[in-house]
């Protein structure tokens, strides 16, 4: 599992298609469960965006696995 650290240097290789496979499957699986991190990535995809850049999205199954872990850590977390 990458650290908040390693998101943050990895983010331009990620979108970039620079990581191997296991590499973006960890940075995936960091982003699913640290809000911070989603939060960042976020922000820099819609920064590359408004500069004209080419921002890839996460796939659609993703997105979902992402609301139901949030909606399942809230569940938990009350
Ligand atoms: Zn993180």
């Amino acid at each position: 599992m990458f650290s908040c650290r390693q998101i943050y240097d990895l983010i331009t290789e990620y979108d970039e298609g620079g990581l191997t496979e296991s590499g973006r499957r960890q940075f995936e699986q960091h982003v699913v469960i640290c809000p911070p991190c989603r939060g960042f990535v976020s922000q820099m995809r819609a920064t590359r965006e408004r500069l004209g850049q080419d921002a890839p999205t996460f796939p659609v199954e993703l997105e979902e696995s992402i609301v139901n872990a949030f909606r399942s850590w809230k569940e938990k977390g009350s």
